[in-house]
C-alpha cells in the first residue's frame, strides 16, 4: 500500500495528538514505512530528515544498531515485570547510572512512563514530603509564565501555555505564576544575564510572599521548550537555587525536554551548577525508542517517607509500566554511547555549524531572533522586527515554512512562529546545512506578503 491507502485508513480509525483533524482534509498525515539514523521513509519512497527529533526523543538516530542490539538481548531474557515486590537488572544498573551521572545529592531514583507522570510524581512527592514533617498547609506551587510541563491535569495546573492550557482552567489547580526570565524581552543593549538577574525580582517577590505555602518552584532550565524555545541564563537557576533553600521550598527542575545533552551538558542544571531537589526525566532518556521517565530526589526526602507500615508516610503512587526492562535497557545503551561515542564534545561541533548556517537569518526582515542554547537552535519570524510586534496567529505563518520544508525533504514542526532544530546527534554537517537552507527557504516563504 501507498502513502494515500494508509492515510485513509488512518483517518477513519484514528484520532491523533495535538492536532485539529480537520487539518488533515487538506495535510493527510505522513504514513513512515521505516526510519535509519536521521532519515524517515515514507510508503512513497520519500524520505525526511527528522530535524526535531521525533518531538525531542531521538538522540542517536531511529534504528540505532546499538541500541536495537541491546533490545533484542534483552526481549529474550525479560520483557517486563511489576516493579513492587520484584525488580530486575536494567531497571538497577539504570537507577545507578542516572544517579551517577545526575548533579550530586541526587540518590533515589523513580520511574514512570511520560514526561507528564515524572511532574505529578515530583509534584505529589514534594507536597507528601511537607505533610510527613507536618507542614500540610504547604500545597502551592511556584511556576513561570510561558512554561510548559505536560498534558496531565497536574501537569497543565503548572504550566502556562495558554493555547494548551485555557479550555482546561475550570479542571486545574491555582499555581502561582511567577513572570518568565525569557531573554527574547531583554531591552535593546541588556545581556540576557542583565535580564535573567532583573528577572528574579518578582520570583523573590512570590517567594517572600507565599513560601509557607509553598511545596516548589517548578522551572524547564535555561529553554522553555514547547513555549516557543525561549531561553535563559544561568545566573536565574543559582539565584532560584540560593532562594528556595532560604524560603524552604523545593525546586524541582524539569528536564524532560532539555536533559540528556540538548544544552550542551548532560543536564542544563549543570550551567549554573547546582542540583535541584526533585530532577524530572523523559523524552531522550531511552534514546527516543520507548516511553519511560523518571524522577530523581534526594536522600533527605526520601527519609520522609521511611517508616513502619503503620505511620502511613510511604508514597504509594504507581504506574502499570513503572521500571519497564526493555525501556530501561533502550536508556542503558543510550548511555553507552554517550560514553563511548564522546557524545557532548562532538555536540560542540554539531551545535558550532548550526551557528554557522543560522547566523545570516538575523538580518532577514521578519526574523526578530536566532537563538541558541547548544543544541537547540530557534529561528523567530514576527511581523515587525524592531517591536517584535507577532504576526496574527491565525496566518499560521510558522505551518507554510513547515509545509515547505516537507515537501522538500525536511520536517521541521514550529511553534507558532518559531522554527527550531533539535536534531539527532548524529546528524552530519552536510545535513545541517540542508536543513537550514530549507527552513530558509520556508521562512523567506512564510514571510512574504
Ligand atoms: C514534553 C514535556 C513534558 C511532558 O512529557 P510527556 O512525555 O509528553 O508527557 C514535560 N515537560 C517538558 C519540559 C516537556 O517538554
Amino acid at each position: 500500500m501507498k502513502n494515500n491507502g494508509w492515510a485513509r485508513r488512518d483517518l477513519a480509525a484514528l484520532w491523533h495528538p495535538c492536532t485539529q483533524m480537520k487539518d488533515h482534509e487538506q495535510f493527510p498525515p505522513i504514513p513512515i514505512k521505516r526510519a535509519q539514523g536521521v532519515w524517515l521513509e515514507d510508503y512513497d519512497g520519500k524520505r525526511y530528515l527528522d530535524a526535531i527529533s521525533s518531538w525531542w526523543v531521538n538522540l542517536f538516530g531511529h534504528c540505532n544498531p546499538r541500541i536495537n542490539a541491546a533490545l533484542r538481548e534483552q526481549l529474550d531474557r525479560l520483557e517486563h515485570v511489576l516493579l513492587a515486590g520484584f525488580t530486575h537488572e536494567p531497571a538497577i544498573l539504570l537507577a545507578e547510572r542516572l544517579i551517577q551521572l545526575a548533579p550530586k545529592g541526587l540518590a533515589r531514583c523513580f520511574y514512570a512512563d511520560s514526561g507528564s507522570a515524572a511532574m505529578e510524581i515530583a509534584m505529589k512527592m514534594s507536597y507528601h514530603y511537607w505533610r510527613n514533617l507536618g507542614r500540610a498547609n504547604k500545597t502551592r506551587f511556584i511556576t513561570l509564565a510561558n512554561g510548559y510541563h505536560g498534558e496531565t491535569l497536574g501537569a497543565l495546573s503548572v504550566g502556562n501555555v495558554a493555547l494548551y492550557k485555557e479550555t482546561y482552567a475550570p479542571l486545574l489547580m491555582p499555581a502561582i505564576s511567577v513572570a518568565s526570565p525569557d531573554c527574547f524581552y531583554r531591552e535593546p543593549g541588556e545581556s540576557c544575564a542583565e535580564y535573567s538577574r532583573r528577572m528574579f525580582i518578582p520570583m523573590e517577590q512570590a517567594l517572600e510572599k507565599h513560601a509557607a505555602e509553598t511545596c516548589a518552584v517548578i522551572v524547564e532550565p535555561l529553554v522553555q521548550c514547547a513555549g516557543g524555545m525561549r531561553m535563559y541564563d544561568p545566573v536565574y537557576l543559582a539565584l532560584l537555587r540560593e532562594a528556595c533553600d532560604r524560603h524552604g521550598v523545593h525546586l524541582i527542575a524539569d528536564e524532560v525536554a532539555v536533559g540528556f545533552g540538548r544544552t550542551g551538558k548532560m543536564f542544563a542544571c549543570e550551567h549554573a551548577a547546582i542540583a535541584p531537589d526533585f530532577l524530572c526525566l523523559g523524552k531522550g532518556l531511552t534514546g527516543g525508542y520507548l516511553p519511560l521517565s523518571a524522577v530523581l530526589t534526594t536522600d533527605e526526602i526520601y527519609q520522609a517517607f521511611y517508616g513502619g507500615y503503620a505511620t502511613l508516610r510511604a508514597f504509594l503512587h504507581s504506574h502499570s509500566y513503572t521500571g519497564n526492562a526493555l525501556a530501561c535497557r533502550a536508556a542503558l545503551a543510550a548511555l553507552d554511547i554517550f560514553e563511548q561515542d564522546k557524545v557532548l564534545e562532538n555536540n560542540q561541533m554539531l551545535a558550532r555549524a548550526m551557528h554557522d548556517v543560522s547566523a545570516r537569518f538575523t538580518h532577514h526582515l521578519h526574523v526578530a531572533e536566532v537563538r541558541q542554547t547548544g543544541m537547540i537552535l530557534a529561528i523567530e519570524m514576527t511581523k515587525d522586527k524592531a517591536s517584535r510586534t507577532p504576526y496574527p496567529w491565525q496566518e499560521r505563518r510558522g505551518l507554510t515554512a513547515a509545509r515547505h520544508a516537507l515537501s522538500q525533504g525536511v520536517l521541521l514542526r514550529p511553534l507558532g512562529d518559531v522554527i527550531y532544530f533539535m536534531p539527532p546527534y548524529v546528524i552530519t554537517a552536510e545535513e545541517i546545512a540542508h536543513m537550514a537552507e530549507t527552513a530558509r527557504q520556508g521562512i523567506i516563504l512564510a514571510t512574504r506578503d
